[in-house]
């Protein structure tokens, strides 16, 4: 296994800037986090994910996905340039806490249940991290029920939603979180 330090030469042999920060910004957030008990993988910036998804976690190979996309302003625009000072940094650190928690997920034992989101380790996951960051919400599972031959999705009162479950933590954040940038 590759330690952090070969990972960040070789993320910056292929990324530059970006790839160095990525590298120092899982590091602090394993030691924020996940008591720096994550163990590190590459992480690679591209343009092929899965939907409009900004993050990938592959399982097998512990490698995560950030999309160059993260480098550009939240405001409405369409400029794409590659480089460091074009990051987001806070939706990017963001998207990397999401994927490390699938990671840490992943490296804990796994998950059973309906979705790599929907089910108990990923919720409990949320649930504390949520609490570290003074976030006022909560997740459960979220089971589905059948009625009269139409399955619904139950969400417990005040509870995150699917979509919003997927989407921790951005899904959670305040308003102007993402615009008060470093
Ligand atoms: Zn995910």
């Amino acid at each position: 296994m590759a330690t952090l330090a070969e990972l960040k030469s070789q993320g910056i042999k292929w990324f530059g800037e970006v790839g160095a920060w990525a590298c120092d910004e899982w590091k602090i957030l394993n030691d924020t986090f996940f008591d720096g008990k994550n163990k590190p993988g590459a992480i690679i910036w591209g343009s092929t994910l899965q939907g409009d998804s900004l993050g990938y976690y592959h399982l097998s190979e512990n490698l995560i996905y950030l999309h160059k996309n993260l480098m550009r302003p939240i405001y409405p625009t369409t400029d794409f340039k590659w480089g460091i000072r074009h990051l987001n940094k806070r939706v990017a650190s963001d998207v990397l806490l999401h994927e490390m928690i699938h990671q840490r997920v992943n490296q804990t034992g796994g998950w059973v249940g309906e979705t790599s989101h929907n089910n108990e380790r990923f919720v409990e996951e949320v649930n504390r991290i949520a609490g570290v960051l003074g976030m006022d919400i909560k997740a459960r599972v979220i089971k589905q029920t059948t009625t009269r031959n139409k399955p619904t999705w139950n969400i417990e009162p005040g509870c995150l939603t699917l979509k919003e479950l997927s989407d921790f933590p951005y899904s959670s954040r305040t308003r102007n979180y993402y615009y008060n940038q470093r």
